[in-house]
């Protein structure tokens, strides 16, 4: 049998359930929502969770969609999936865990006996650490971003390959290749031998279903290149970026974007421009190099100083 939380699954079964992380405010017990899926043959262990930040739904998406497409008869392996990590976040659509403000991917490996977010961490991290593999879904908030995957262990890793590999074969089309935070479940994971990725579907509020369409066809080319199910992978090449330029606005009003998320710009191109409530442009702003416009904010309105766009810089393909 396998078991995480009162999932419990025998060889070629799919069990759902609950783990459980402390308790809310009114006593009643914290639960995350977990699957097991056991193969009727033997192999690695897949990780997946989903809702690490509380308005990341695209991730919840994939899991809604592939937990019920793998069939535990055809499978070779394990995969252990929490769907909805940041359980507080989430009952309110916020990013953040509002009973202690902590960004979840800020609190890896975490603390059994610290803070909300830490409990929450050490316990999903104690299920990621029987993988051989971690998919942490995550997107780019509510603001506009294209369907990339982070690799977030830095190039002087001793798994960095395998973070890019998995990174490919997941195969979103762009890889981020840049050091992360500490707490990041991506730098945790690595650190302790997982290979592990951040793949960032998209940005939206609610669910977008071309950016779940890419996370549920990376799961399985996952599950295929590594031999849990059948079949082959197509591995192909992937734009990989090691940054960003940010952009600010330099001046209060309206965003009028010149680039669609994707595009490649030149240095000096248009990015967009500030108008006032009227209509006359105020500012006109362009890239200071080369790269693709890759994030965006989602509202038009902005105040001097205030984020409007990322350009992915120092891009090369693997
Ligand atoms: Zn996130």
């Amino acid at each position: 049998m396998t078991t995480l939380g009162t999932a419990n699954a025998a060889p070629g079964e799919t069990d759902t359930g609950r783990l459980e992380v402390g308790e809310t405010r009114d006593g009643s017990p914290v639960r995350l929502p977990v699957a097991v899926i056991n193969g009727a043959a033997d192999g690695k262990t897949l990780y997946v969770q989903a809702v690490s930040d509380g308005d990341e739904l695209n991730g919840l998406g994939v899991v809604n969609r592939v937990v019920p497409r793998i069939d535990p008869a055809e499978l070779s392996g394990t995969v252990l999936v929490v769907g909805i990590v940041n359980y507080h976040a989430f009952q309110v659509a916020e990013h953040r865990n509002p009973i202690d403000d902590t960004k979840m991917n800020r609190a890896y490996p975490g603390d059994e006996s610290g803070t909300t977010s830490e409990r929450i961490a050490a316990a999903t991290f104690e299920a990621a650490m029987r993988a051989d593999l971690i998919l942490d879904l995550h997107q780019g908030s509510t603001s506009r971003m294209i369907d990339e995957v982070r690799v977030r262990c830095g190039p002087r890793h001793r798994l960095h390959g395998d973070c890019l590999r998995l990174a490919k074969v997941f195969g979103c089309g762009y890889v981020l290749d840049q050091k992360g935070p500490d707490g990041q479940l991506a730098r945790a994971g690595p650190d302790e031998g997982v290979p592990t990725i951040d793949p960032e579907l998209g940005g939206c509020v609610g669910w977008d279903e071309e950016s779940i369409r890419k996370g549920v066809e990376g799961t399985f080319n996952v599950l295929r290149y590594y031999g849990f199910l059948d079949g082959d992978v197509e591995v192909e090449t992937q734009t990989r970026s090691r940054g960003f330029d940010q952009y600010a606005s330099p001046a209060g009003g309206l965003v009028r974007f010149k680039r669609e998320i994707g595009a490649e710009v030149s240095r000096g191109e248009d990015l967009f421009e500030v108008t006032d409530v009227f209509g006359t442009v105020k500012a006109n702003v362009t890239a200071d190099s080369d790269g693709i416009f890759w994030r965006s904010r989602r509202l038009p309105q902005v105040a001097s100083g205030e984020y409007v766009c990322s350009v992915a810089v120092d891009v090369d393909s693997y």
